[in-house]
């Protein structure tokens, strides 16, 4: 039996988050696997009740889990309400932090039945491994008398071990590395290169290249399909792989999976609350269903219970299915694509 911590949040994520359920009860019925889930109150959902974006409850429902689904925060953007006030640093930044998750897989693919906005990617297969708990997102932010500083700081230690999870995986991909920094101007990519470097002298059947973030911004929508396996710190990872989300179609496509060293997961998509489609079951729900298909792959090694999700998503897109944000064929709501997916796991 698996036990589940589950954190709607904000926006689309209770919206999103009910249909990657229907998909796991799916997944229980035909695998036989027992999953039991625990409702906690995260963001500002958690401030309406708590008053405080993280409360203790959620953290003891976190901490006896053996993995999180996420759902997302925060409010309408530039909000000043009290409630939505740094609420995605008290609530998503501090559950990175309070779990030292340091690794986030942001897996992107094109999908051969949906068009993409560049006219020729090629088959895109790109996954981008990005340090979470550390650099300038950690660092202190201030502003006094009229001057802002946030402090960026990556220890060597810090690069080799995301360095060490990017190259591992490349291991079992197209062994190919691009490690992305900003080492003209910066001391931390100068430290990135180095330890980079390094730590790719113990896997030299990776081949890898560094590439400064700028060129790589523009390197990705002219040639997306020459990268494999993207390295990069928390501040590039969170804005590239935002710029690839575009490739597989829309933000609300892309699962991803926040990792610590002792392999305790939090899965999420890679999107935000999107306040703007809030309450219209109108999101669409595939990055949150197969952010929950990540959950079984890394925290519970379930490989049959992942393919069958990966499948019932290709299965909904070929047959037609598509929320608006990708729309071109049978525009459906949230829950009717969630059903969709459901229905087809019995499938495979
Ligand atoms: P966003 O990611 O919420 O939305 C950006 C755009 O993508 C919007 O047009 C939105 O409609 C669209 N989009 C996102 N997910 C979608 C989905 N599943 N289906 C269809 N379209 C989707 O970013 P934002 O608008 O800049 O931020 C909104 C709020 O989310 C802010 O309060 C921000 O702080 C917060 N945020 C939270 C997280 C998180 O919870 N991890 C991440 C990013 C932003």
């Amino acid at each position: 039996m698996k036990k589940i911590a589950i954190l709607s949040g904000d926006g689309i994520g209770p919206e999103v988050m009910v249909q990657a359920l229907k998909v796991l009860n799916a997944i229980s019925q035909i695998y036989g696997t027992e999953f039991k889930f625990f409702d906690a109150l995260i963001g500002g959902a958690a401030w309406d009740e708590y008053r405080d974006h993280f409360p203790d409850e959620t953290r003891r429902i976190c901490n006896e889990a053996d993995a999180i689904l996420f759902g997302s925060v925060g409010g309408p953007v530039g909000s000043d309400e009290e409630k939505w006030r740094n609420c995605e640093v008290n609530s998503i930044l501090a559950l990175r932090k309070a779990f030292n998750f340091n690794v986030n897989l942001r897996p992107v693919k094109t999908h051969e039945d949906l068009p993409c906005v560049l006219k020729d990617p090629g088959d895109v297969d790109i996954l981008c491994v990005r340090e979470l708990a550390g650099g300038i997102y950690f660092g202190t932010h201030e502003i006094n008398d009229g001057v802002a500083r946030d402090v960026m700081e990556y220890s060597s230690s810090e690069i080799e071990s995301i360095s060490r999870v990017a190259f591992e995986f490349a291991m079992k991909r197209a062994k190919k590395v691009t490690s992305i920094d900003k080492a003209n101007v910066l001391a931390c990519g100068r430290l990135w290169r180095e330890v980079v470097t390094r730590v790719a002298k113990d896997f030299p059947d990776v081949e890898y290249e560094h590439m400064l973030v700028d060129n790589a911004a523009m390197q990705i929508m002219k040639n997306p399909s020459r990268f494999d396996t993207l390295l990069m710190p928390n501040m590039f990872g969170d804005i590239i792989s935002d710029e690839l989300s575009v490739l597989a179609g829309s933000l609300g496509m892309l699962p991803s999976a926040s990792i610590n060293t002792e392999g305790f997961g939090l899965y999420e998509p890679s999107g935000g609350s999107a306040q703007d489609i809030a309450g219209k079951d109108i999101a669409n729900p595939i990055g949150m269903i197969l952010s929950g298909a990540m959950m079984l792959r890394y925290s519970f090694n379930m490989d049959k219970e992942y393919e069958a999700i990966m499948k019932a998503v290709d299965s909904a897109l070929r047959d037609g299915y598509r929320t608006a944000d990708i729309a071109d064929g049978k525009v459906v709501s949230t829950s009717v694509m969630g059903d969709v997916i459901a229905k087809a796991i019995s499938n495979f």
